[in-house]
């Protein structure tokens, strides 16, 4: 709490020190171990285990925050908020734990009904405090987003009801995650007397990753040297680091399923320091990409290279690196985390210490970790008689007036 004190209020200059200590406190009391995201060893790699909090993904550690602060805000200025997404698993959980029984919000989360994992369901349709308010879309993913995207540009309906977001272009999200980063030099740095540290990141709308971009700029210049973006067989991105080239392809299911995605919302924000921080032409090329599909970069390769290497990772090579893990080191690696390690082991530079980010719990992937290992991961409380347990989920046909509707009736005012 207290590193995560030094670096957050370097950007937040309009909410008083105790107050931001409280909302950090708050934020961090709902982890289960006490060093909040620890970091053990394993091998020659450094593992960041970012799972201990209440949904056992990354994505608490900003979103817990988030509800804090959004909490705080709106007691100040005595407002009501009323936070609308989509989501296709991981997002959806941390945001409604991240609000729960808060009294100025109300919470509508879509998922496509029957399309998430059974326990990415329960997690999410399990949470039954009056606040919260689960819509399963007869549809897609993309459905429901569409969905969500229309209501926000309905700018009427959007003011009457104090619509709001928690998706992870949040600069606050991003910010709470420049913290870990921080903290892996500072430990890694003490224990080894080294002066330079990789992190390989498992990427999907690569916000993480670009938190550790961040902490590179903020950081003494060569603390961190290598930031090695760990993509699955959406493989974008990595296209985009290896030759430049950044164009849409059809998204595709995979065992890391929380990095399905082929327009990363984050990117925009390197593009912007890619332009020398100039606006007008980070617009420009924004509007390329969303008339064409397509941006071509050559021009910046060199950059590029400099600021990110990357690979991508198939199904195939997740399965066998959870085993072999496994076999090697006892431990077990959820899906995303094992895409960054095996990534890692093509990037890993003898006496450079290595921190691959444990974006997931074992436990919330299981059948895949099991299939791998023949091991079931051990149980963990959060999850305990949660298949069982009382559940409360409108499902909903993928209808904009429909859903409209059912906000407009449950909304608050
Ligand atoms: C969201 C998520 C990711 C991807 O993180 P981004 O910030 O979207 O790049 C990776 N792993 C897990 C488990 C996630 O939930």
């Amino acid at each position: 709490p207290e590193l995560a004190f030094e670096i957050m209020s370097r950007f937040i200059d309009d909410i008083p020190s105790s107050s931001l200590k409280n909302i950090i406190n708050k934020s961090y009391s709902t982890f289960t171990h006490e060093e909040v995201t620890p970091l053990v060893h394993h091998g020659d790699l450094h593992i960041l285990e970012l799972f201990h909090g209440p949904t056992l993904a990354f994505k608490d550690i900003a979103l817990q925050f988030l509800g804090n602060l959004f909490e705080y805000l709106l007691d100040k200025e005595d407002l009501k908020l009323n936070i609308l997404g989509a989501t296709s698993g991981d997002t959806g959980s941390a945001a409604i734990y991240g609000v729960r029984g808060k009294k100025r919000i109300n919470i509508f989360i879509l998922h496509p009904h029957q399309r998430i994992s059974r326990v990415q369901e329960k997690q999410m349709t399990t949470v039954t405090d009056e606040n919260v308010f689960n819509i399963a879309v007869r549809g897609s993913f993309d459905d429901a987003q569409a969905i969500v995207k229309s209501l926000f540009r309905d700018i009427e309906f959007k003011k009457k009801y104090n619509l709001g977001a928690v998706n992870s272009i949040n600069w606050a999200r991003i910010l709470a995650q420049v913290v870990y980063f921080v903290y892996s030099c500072l430990h890694v740095i003490r224990h080894e007397k080294d002066c330079s540290l990789d992190f390989t990141i498992p990427t999907g709308n690569f916000g993480d990753i670009f938190a550790g971009f961040i902490a590179k700029k903020m950081l003494p210049a060569g603390t961190i040297r290598q930031l090695t973006m760990a993509t699955n067989a959406n493989d974008i991105l990595t296209r985009f680091v290896k030759s430049g080239d950044y164009s849409l392809g059809e998204v595709k299911m995979t065992s890391s399923p929380s990095m399905d995605i082929q327009a990363a919302s984050n990117f925009e924000r390197y593009l912007y320091y890619l332009m020398d921080q100039v606006p007008a032409r980070t617009a420009e090329l924004m509007a390329e990409f969303s008339r064409c599909g397509t941006l071509n970069l050559d021009d910046c390769q060199e950059q590029i290279r400099r600021d990110f290497t990357a690979a991508s990772i198939s199904d195939g090579e997740v399965s066998e690196t959870i085993s072999s893990f496994y076999d090697k080191h006892g431990y077990l690696l959820d899906p995303h985390t094992a895409v960054g390690v095996k990534a890692a082991e093509h990037f890993k530079t003898a006496g450079i210490p290595m921190v691959c980010l444990a974006t997931a719990h074992p436990a919330k992937f299981s059948e895949v970790v099991k299939e791998a290992t023949g091991v079931m991961p051990p149980a963990v409380d959060s999850l305990d008689g949660i298949m069982e347990a009382e559940s409360r989920c409108k499902v909903m046909v993928a209808k904009d007036n429909d859903i409209r509707a059912y906000i407009a009736a449950h909304a608050l005012r």
